[in-house]
């Protein structure tokens, strides 16, 4: 779709599927069930949404998916999608990775950060996207390669040191823009650093809330996932987003959500929100 200057695509950085109560936190199965239905192992399908965005000079790409370095193991417990979905998705579009000039990272998760590194013919770890200008929150970067016991297992601090030693990384701070356009907003909530990202332009506006608000079922306040470091933060910040996603009819990128990819959103008198004019893809 077309936003102002902006092209926007989704692109796909690999389903995979994780466990409902991981994806739903406190939320009783009776209520997530029939929304997002569990397989045998009580996994739901979770779609990895990224954005492209392009103006005829710059290609962004907020984030970048699971990527292709899991071993049989992790591949089997996540049921992580074969091949190579981000780069096969934007080769569909006509982009190849080394077109790709900003990458932004909502935060570093594996499921958000895992395609921006692979692994060459001799298994040393090299970016995916070698001539992109890589961009993070300052917050996020810190407690990502910081030595907090805590967060040890959130993050591959050894494949992030990597990526900076291999390309061009800028840290971020609240409310910084990116490009002419691209400003991004730390959250928190999910994890201390958490970054939405909002994309303006001629009046219209698309904002990439990442896992603050993952899928249109966490549209309601208190659907959260257990991931989330800062449980209450999440609940006080998302109504927030998404009130100023209404009042400013923003469309929203839901890139977890297997069946909408973006939506608006409209205030409601009962449920606070709504989802309307659900899109499968942009
Ligand atoms: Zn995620």
């Amino acid at each position: 779709m077309q936003l102002g200057h902006w092209q926007l695509d989704t692109v796909n950085g690999g389903q995979f599927r994780i466990d409902g109560g991981v994806m739903f936190g406190v939320v009783p199965k009776s209520l997530w069930g029939p929304i997002a239905p569990a397989d045998p192992h009580n996994r739901v399908l979770c779609a990895n949404h990224c954005l492209l965005a392009r103006d005829g000079r710059h290609r962004v790409l907020i984030d970048t998916g699971c990527g292709i370095k899991f071993g049989p193991l992790e591949r089997r417990y996540y049921d992580l999608e074969p091949g190579d979905p981000l780069l096969e998705s934007l080769m569909a579009l006509g982009v190849a990775a080394e077109d790709i000039d900003c990458v932004v990272f909502s935060h570093l998760h594996f499921d958000h950060i895992g395609g921006a590194t692979r692994r060459d013919q001799q298994g040393r770890l090299v970016p995916t996207f070698p001539t992109a200008r890589h961009f993070v929150g300052r917050i996020e970067w810190n407690d990502a390669v910081g030595d907090a016991l805590e967060l040890r297992t959130a993050y591959a601090r050894d494949d992030l040191l990597q990526l900076q030693h291999s390309v061009p990384l800028s840290l971020l701070e609240d409310g910084q823009e990116v490009l002419p356009g691209i400003t991004v907003r730390v959250t928190g909530g999910h994890t201390r650093g958490h970054l939405a990202i909002i994309l303006q332009s001629n009046g219209q506006g698309v904002v990439y809330p990442g896992d603050l608000c993952p899928t249109t079922a966490h549209i309601r306040r208190f659907w959260c996932t257990a991931y989330d470091v800062h449980l209450a933060e999440t609940r006080r910040r998302k109504p927030l987003l998404l009130g100023e996603a209404a009042d400013r009819q923003w469309l929203v990128i839901w890139n977890h959500d297997p069946r909408v990819a973006a939506s608006r959103v409209q205030h409601h008198p009962k449920r606070e929100f709504v989802v309307c004019e659900p899109q499968a893809r942009l």
